[in-house]
């Protein structure tokens, strides 16, 4: 039986760079990398819709999520432009988009995977697919694994098995599962980059419809806004900003409410004088009318209806005071919350296994000397915009350097 020296469970986004770097960091090592589905990189193939958005150019704790405070001292050491030299040179070039974006500059997620398993291929890191680790237990000099096909024992472990975000791409709680084992605790789970759930009356009849909006979550007295393409879907609101903002929620709709401005661009006495020289210059009558050429036609009825009005009544009868609720639901259209989308639905997951106990600087558990840990399964969450990626690059390159450090012979 072969002795692996660094053994990473999970073929994911961090498994793999960390598997690299322990390699190139110690040639001479056997790194063998275990992954449950058939093939590596599931979910990474699938992020930021088939483009993958690599990492982020504002990397600040201000787009991370931790109960640790100090959680962004884990980022040091391999930063935004270690990420770029990393991918470089394994010729993946980035391209910068709109908030800091980047992506390979092919646009394809398949692309950065490509690259990081031929890079596996050329250092002879060993792969098995289609093996789940089940059982992880110490032994002489390192641990013991038990996976579904086989065993095996290596003088050092990476979890690098991810969250509970996205089943069908790989999510699960094995990572936690094995931690928690080790002492290590593990906080309180939820789904984040989601679709809202929100009350259905109003949005049942926008369902499939797009636009472009201003978008407020308050959640008790927090609040946060962002701009982009909203969709409204059967069970409430999906898209960009709907996805940013649900970090906020931490899985819970209690006190929460979503404000909607149909016409950013517009501050609200500017709709009150378009609404008026509309009543004064549009021939047709029906309030249901009013709002052709400036409003989805559904979105005006319902901004109608919930202002109190009937779509049959007469615009031209209309006065300032009877305009304004009407201005008020364009500008500020809310929705009560009434929860968020599950795991399966979500991209990542908030929370995870306490940082406290690892080392920022090696992610090696102080609990299990030779255990590391990285990306997902820790509770480190990024913003929707490349953050979640850069922090399994750094905490996947730091754990594998540090593990095949470790190693004395
Ligand atoms: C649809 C979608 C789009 C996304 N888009 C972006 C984006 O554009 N930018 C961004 O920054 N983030 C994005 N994310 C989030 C990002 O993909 C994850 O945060 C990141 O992949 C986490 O890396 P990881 O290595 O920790 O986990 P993963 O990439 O999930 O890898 C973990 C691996 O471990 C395997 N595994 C688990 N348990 C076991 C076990 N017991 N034995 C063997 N193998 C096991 C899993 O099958 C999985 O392959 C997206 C996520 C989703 C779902």
């Amino acid at each position: 039986m072969t002795v692996y020296d660094v053994c990473i469970i999970g073929g994911g986004a961090s498994g793999l760079i960390a598997a690299i770097s322990a390699k190139r960091t110690r040639p001479d090592l056997n790194i063998l990398v275990i992954e449950k589905n058939d093939r590596v990189g599931k979910k990474l193939i699938n992020t930021g819709n088939g483009r993958c958005n690599i990492t982020n150019i504002d990397i600040s704790a201000d787009h991370y999520y931790s109960s640790n405070e100090a959680f962004f001292s884990f980022f040091e050491g391999f930063s935004l432009n270690d990420t770029r030299t990393f991918f470089k040179s394994i010729g993946v070039l980035f391209k910068e988009e709109e908030n800091g974006k980047v992506y390979p500059y092919s646009l394809q997620a398949s692309s950065v995977l490509d690259a990081l398993r031929y890079e596996c291929e050329r250092l002879s890191v060993e792969i098995h697919c289609s093996e789940r680790v089940e059982k992880l237990e110490k032994a002489d000099n390192g641990f013991k694994l038990l996976t579904n096909l086989s065993s095996y024992t290596s003088s050092t472990i990476i979890i690098a098995a991810g969250g509970a975000a996205s089943d069908k791409l790989g999510g699960c709680r094995d990572g936690y599962n094995l931690l928690k084992q080790y002492g290590h605790t593990c906080t309180a789970l939820y789904p984040c980059i989601t679709a809202i759930k929100t009350e259905l009356n109003l949005v049942k009849a926008l369902k499939g419809i797009k636009s472009d909006v201003n978008l407020t979550l308050k959640v008790g007295k927090n609040k946060k806004s962002d701009f982009g393409e909203i969709l409204f879907t059967e069970y409430g609101l999906s898209g960009p900003p709907v996805l940013q903002l649900s970090q906020m929620l931490k899985g819970n709709a209690n006190d929460a409410q979503l404000i909607i401005d149909f016409m950013p661009e517009y501050d609200f006495d500017d709709v009150i004088s378009l609404i008026k020289n509309r009543i004064k210059s549009v021939h047709e009558d029906k309030l249901e009318n009013l709002f052709i050429g400036m409003l989805n036609k559904r979105i005006g009825q319902a901004v109608i209806k919930s202002a109190g009005f009937l779509l049959s009544d007469s615009a031209s009868k209309l006065n300032e005071k009877e305009i304004r609720p009407i201005v008020s639901k364009i500008k500020k259209f809310q929705l009560e919350v009434t929860g968020v989308r599950g795991f399966e639905y979500a991209q990542v997951t908030g929370g995870g296994i306490d940082i406290s106990r690892f080392n920022s600087d090696t992610m090696q558990s102080e609990l299990c000397k030779g255990l590391y840990a990285c990306g997902e399964v820790l509770d480190i969450t990024g913003d929707c915009g490349g953050y979640n990626l850069q922090w399994a690059w750094t905490s996947g390159y730091k754990a594998g350097l540090s593990a095949a450090k470790s190693i004395k012979r």
